[in-house]
């Protein structure tokens, strides 16, 4: 099975902070399954460091007050693209991200208040029928194909 992932969740540092790590989940599926990493917002051009953004009102914002939404959107577009170019129905996203975040998001006053939501590129995926499963879930996806 191909399964498109956060790049940041297959050690690429390219989080805001210029972290990433692998969970020993996704080193477990890269045993059985092809996993294509990928970042949405580094696909967009935007730089590592950056701004944290947050979605607030369906604008995603950075701290700073500048509205990212169209680099947002651009960098969707182009992880969709990529999952249909490499067969992907799955894919596994970092929690809680502006872009890759599913089920929750950071409520858009950088407080740490979590909201239910999606980030932009979960919602896009989603909503051209791949399957979106966060990175919490993984566990629950690995037990399923045992
Ligand atoms: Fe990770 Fe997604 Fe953020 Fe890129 S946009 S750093 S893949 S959570």
């Amino acid at each position: 099975m191909n399964i498109l992932v956060s790049a940041c969740l297959m050690a690429v540092p390219c989080r805001y902070d210029g972290s990433g790590y692998e969970p020993p989940q996704i080193t477990e599926l890269k045993k059985h399954h092809r996993l294509i990493p990928f970042c949405p917002e580094v696909a967009a051009g935007l730089s590592v460091p950056r701004m944290p953004n947050e979605i607030l009102n369906g604008r995603v914002i950075t701290k700073d007050g500048t509205d990212l939404t169209a680099s947002f959107d651009e960098g969707a577009q182009k992880t969709l693209e990529a999952a249909l170019k490499n067969d992907c129905t799955i894919a596994i996203l970092k929690q809680r991200s502006p872009s890759c975040g599913y089920g929750q998001i950071y409520d858009g006053t950088f407080s740490g208040k979590l909201i239910t939501g999606n980030g932009i590129t979960a919602q896009l995926l989603h909503d051209h029928t791949i399957t979106v499963i966060s990175e919490y879930e993984i566990n629950d996806f690995i037990n399923s194909k045992e």
